[in-house]
C-alpha cells in the first residue's frame, strides 16, 4: 500500500474527475479546483461562460485505433466499465436502446471510408480487432458474411449506403459498422462522477474565485539544490491550500498554468455544429434516434504518407433534446498569442491558447464549407438548413496523440504531476484513465499499467502531429 497522501487537482474535467475518483479510491486525500461553477451548472453543455472539453451533450465511444491496440484495449476496459457503472446508476435492459438514461449508449459507430474501398487505417483497425477476438463484432459493408450477421443480430439498418457523388457511375462508400461502439453522454458523465467523487470524499472548490488557480507555490527544495518544490496552490480569492503534490489537469489551459508543458502540448479548436429536430417532425425524430442512427465518421480524405488525417468529420444521433451535433476536425485551429516571458518553449515568442469563451461561437469559412459538404451526403434533410448552433471546442493535442500522465521532472520532490493532452480522444476512459494514472502517480516507472510507456513525460519526442507548424502555419486562426 502506497504513503498516503494530499493532492490537489486542477481541474474538474474528464482527467480530473477520474483521478480524483481513483486516489480517494486509494484512501489519500484529495482536494478538486475548478473555476467553473459545476455545483451550480450540473456541467451544463449549455452555460456559455463554460470552456472544457468534457462539457459538452456527447462524445464518440470507440475501441477502432489502427495499429494502437494499447488504446483498443483501453477502450474495452473502459465499455465494461461504462456498462457497470450504468447498470449500478439502476439502468435497465428496457432503455438500452434509447439510452436516455445510460451514460454509455451502444447505438454502433458507421466508419464510411474515402472511397469504395477501405482505408489503411480501417484495415490496421480490422487486423487488431481480430487479434482481439473483436472482428465478429465488426460489420464490412461489401462482405457478404458481414452483412449477413449483421441481419442476424440486428445491426442491419445501421450498414448504411451512401452514394458517391463524385463521377457518374453508382458506386457508395465502403463502411465498415461497430457495434461495440456508440457514444457517452459527456455532461450527464461528469456530473455524475463529480457526485460519486464526493460523496468518497473528495472535497471540491468551485467558481472563478475559490475555484480558480492563480499560482502553483514554489519554495527551494532542501533535497535538490537549485530545483523548486511545489507545496500547493493558491485561489483567485488569495487562498493558499497546501498539498503533497500538485496535479494539473486542466485540459488545453494546462501549459497557462504549468508553462512547463508548453514543449509537450499545443491548444487547438475542434468545429462543431448543431442542427436542432422538432418532436413533432416525428419522421425526422425517429430517423435520427440512437435506436436508429448510429454515429457516422468520414475520412472526407485518406490520411496522407506521413499518417496525417485532414479530412476528419463526424456526426452523433440526436439527444432527448433533439441535437444533432456534427464536429469537424480535419483543420484543428490554432490561436496564437504572445507568450508570458520565461515559457520553456515557444514558436516565434508565441504559443496556440483557447480564445476567450465570447469568440469561440462562430467558426472559420473552412469548417462551415466542409460541414455543408458532409450534410449534403450523409443528413441530406438538413442540406441548407441554418444551423441551430455553433461552438469551437478547445483541444489539449500532444506530440503524439497519447496522454501526458506523468511527474514533471523540473519540479523536486514529486511534487508536480500532469494528467492532460486529451488529444481529442479522452472522454471515453473516464472511467478507467485515473485507475491508470494512480498506478503510474503511486508507482512511476515501477507502475503496472501497461499505457505507462505511453503517457510518460516525453522530451524526446519531435515537435510534431502539426505542433510543428507554428504562427505562420495555415491553421493559426488570428492570422488573415
Ligand atoms: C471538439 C472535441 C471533440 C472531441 N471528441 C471526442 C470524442 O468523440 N470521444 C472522446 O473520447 N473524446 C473526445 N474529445 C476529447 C475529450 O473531450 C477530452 O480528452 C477530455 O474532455 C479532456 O478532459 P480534461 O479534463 O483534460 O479537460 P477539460 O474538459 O477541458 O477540463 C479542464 C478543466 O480545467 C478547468 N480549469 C482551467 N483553468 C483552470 C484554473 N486556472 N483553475 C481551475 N480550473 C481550471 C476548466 O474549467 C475545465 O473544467 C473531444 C475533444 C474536443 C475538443
Amino acid at each position: 500500500m502506497a504513503e498516503q497522501k494530499s493532492f490537489a487537482i486542477i481541474g474538474a474535467g474528464i482527467f480530473g474527475l477520474s483521478l480524483a475518483n481513483a486516489l480517494r479510491d486509494r484512501n489519500h486525500d484529495v482536494t478538486v479546483f475548478d473555476r467553473s461553477q459545476y455545483d451550480r451548472n450540473g456541467y451544463s453543455a449549455e452555460d456559455k461562460d463554460v470552456q472544457a472539453a468534457s462539457v459538452d451533450h456527447n462524445k464518440i465511444f470507440r475501441a477502432s485505433y489502427g495499429t494502437k491496440i494499447h488504446y483498443q484495449r483501453l477502450a474495452m476496459e473502459g465499455r465494461k466499465a461504462w456498462i457497470l457503472e450504468d447498470e449500478r446508476r439502476g439502468c435497465t435492459e428496457q432503455d438500452y436502446a434509447s439510452g436516455e438514461t445510460r451514460l454509455f449508449v451502444n447505438g454502433g459507430m458507421l466508419r464510411v471510408q474515402s472511397s469504395n474501398v477501405l482505408d489503411v487505417l480501417e484495415e490496421e483497425t480490422l487486423e487488431n480487432m481480430e487479434r482481439d477476438g473483436l472482428r465478429e463484432a465488426q460489420f464490412v459493408r461489401s462482405n457478404s458474411g458481414d452483412r449477413q450477421r449483421a441481419q442476424e443480430l440486428g445491426w442491419k439498418a445501421k450498414l448504411l449506403d451512401f452514394k458517391i457523388t463524385e463521377g457518374s457511375s453508382d458506386t457508395y462508400y465502403e463502411a465498415v459498422l461497430d457495434s461495440t461502439a456508440g457514444f457517452i453522454r459527456c455532461s450527464n458523465a461528469c456530473a455524475h462522477y463529480q457526485k460519486v467523487a464526493a460523496a468518497k470524499g473528495v472535497k471540491f472548490h468551485f467558481g472563478p474565485e475559490s475555484g480558480a488557480v492563480e499560482s502553483l507555490v514554489k519554495i527551494p527544495s532542501d533535497e535538490a539544490p537549485g530545483k523548486s518544490k511545489v507545496t500547493g496552490v493558491r485561489t483567485k480569492n488569495g487562498k493558499f491550500y497546501d498539498a503533497d503534490v500538485v496535479i494539473v489537469a486542466a485540459g488545453s489551459f494546462s501549459t497557462q498554468i504549468l508553462p512547463d508543458l508548453s514543449y509537450h502540448l499545443e491548444s487547438s479548436a475542434g468545429s462543431l455544429a448543431i442542427f436542432k429536430i422538432d418532436p413533432t417532425d416525428k419522421k425526422l425524430w425517429d430517423k435520427y434516434s440512437p435506436e436508429n442512427f448510429p454515429v457516422i465518421t468520414w475520412h472526407s480524405t485518406p490520411r496522407d504518407s506521413t499518417g496525417k488525417d485532414s479530412g476528419s468529420i463526424y456526426v452523433l444521433p440526436r439527444t432527448p433534446e433533439g441535437l444533432v451535433k456534427i464536429g469537424y476536425r480535419g483543420m484543428k485551429f490554432t490561436n496564437f498569442q504572445s507568450a508570458p516571458d520565461g515559457t520553456p518553449f515557444t514558436q516565434d515568442g508565441q504559443w496556440s491558447v483557447p480564445l476567450p469563451a465570447k469568440n469561440c461561437y462562430s467558426l472559420p469559412e473552412q469548417s462551415i464549407h466542409s460541414i455543408r459538404q458532409f450534410v449534403s451526403t450523409f443528413l441530406p434533410e438538413f442540406d441548407g438548413l441554418p444551423f441551430y448552433s455553433t461552438k469551437l471546442c478547445w483541444y489539449t493535442d500532444s506530440l503524439d496523440n497519447s496522454f501526458v500522465i506523468d511527474y514533471v521532472p523540473e519540479y523536486a520532490e514529486k511534487s508536480v504531476f500532469v494528467c492532460t493532452g486529451g488529444s481529442g480522444h479522452g472522454a471515453k476512459f473516464l472511467p478507467v484513465l485515473g485507475k491508470h494514472a494512480a498506478n503510474i502517480l503511486e508507482h512511476g516507472d515501477l507502475s503496472t499499467s501497461y499505457m505507462r510507456p505511453f503517457w510518460r513525460w516525453r522530451p524526446d519526442i519531435p515537435r510534431r502531429n502539426g505542433l510543428e507548424e507554428g504562427p505562420g502555419g495555415p491553421r493559426n486562426i488570428t492570422v488573415g
